[in-house]
């Protein structure tokens, strides 16, 4: 089953001057299970291109599908909810909140949802606990290492238990031994049926991808 079906996709940033194609005509499913790698030079559309797929961002035409959902018909608060039960997002700079603690940053989806607090703070000492981060709950972002971060940020995708996790180059900020640590957490997460589509120039990574799809300046090439 397609969980991801995108069809003649394009987006474009017009400034005062000049227009980009970020993503210029794509078309690509991914199946429910699937491990996909998209690839390809800095600046060809590979963020732009995640981002839409998490509807963080719109495209400009085309055809999206996410689990059977028409998302180009939805309106912004359908999109919300899309992305709220249906997406785990992780980004390169982890995007934690230095304020909270690590099991409050976890938490957080959970208690915009007005999830229990009894609830909310088992479900994030287990999310941790997947991602060897049980014993850091208390501990704050700045007193984390950037490994350690990554993988709060992990539990905090997990904690609504999403269909898919999108990680945008989830390692670009990490030391091999902790993007291997990284890894192999989001392999391990594939392997228990969770769809993953990650966005990487390294390719050691994305040769461990059932799929790897190729950017060049707003295209597929493969
Ligand atoms: P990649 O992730 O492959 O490095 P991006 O998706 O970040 O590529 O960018 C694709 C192209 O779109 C680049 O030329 C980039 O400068 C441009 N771009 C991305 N986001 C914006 C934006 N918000 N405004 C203007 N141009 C953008
Ligand atoms: P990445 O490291 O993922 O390729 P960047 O660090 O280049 O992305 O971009 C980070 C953010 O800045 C993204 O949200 C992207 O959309 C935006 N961005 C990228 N290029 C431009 C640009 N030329 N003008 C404005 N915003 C941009």
């Amino acid at each position: 089953m397609n969980l991801i079906s995108i069809k003649n996709l394009k987006k474009s940033f017009k400034t005062q001057f000049i227009e980009t194609f970020a993503i210029n005509d794509i078309s690509f499913n991914i199946k429910q299970g699937e491990f996909t790698a998209i690839t390809g030079p800095s600046g060809c559309g590979k963020s732009t291109l995640l981002s839409v797929l998490g509807l963080l961002e719109y495209a400009d035409e085309g055809e999206y599908h996410l689990c059977s959902k028409d998302i180009i018909q939805l309106t912004a608060s359908q999109r919300a909810e899309v992305r709220n039960h249906h997406i785990g997002f992780i980004f390169q700079s982890f995007n934690l909140i230095a304020e909270l603690s690590t099991l409050d940053n976890v938490a957080l989806p959970l208690k915009l949802r007005g999830v229990a607090k009894q609830e909310y703070i088992d479900l994030a000492y287990q999310a941790l606990q997947k991602v060897g981060l049980g014993e850091r709950a208390k501990h704050f972002p700045p007193q984390l290492s950037g490994g350690q971060q990554q993988r709060a940020a992990i539990a905090r995708a997990i904690i609504t238990n999403p269909d898919i996790i999108l990680a945008d180059e989830p390692t670009g900020n990490l030391d091999s031994e902790n993007s291997k640590i990284v890894i192999d957490i989001l392999l391990q997460l594939n392997k228990s049926g969770k769809t993953i589509v990650i966005v990487t120039h390294d390719q050691a990574l994305a040769n461990l991808a059932q799929k790897q799809l190729t950017m060049c300046d707003g295209q597929l090439i493969n």
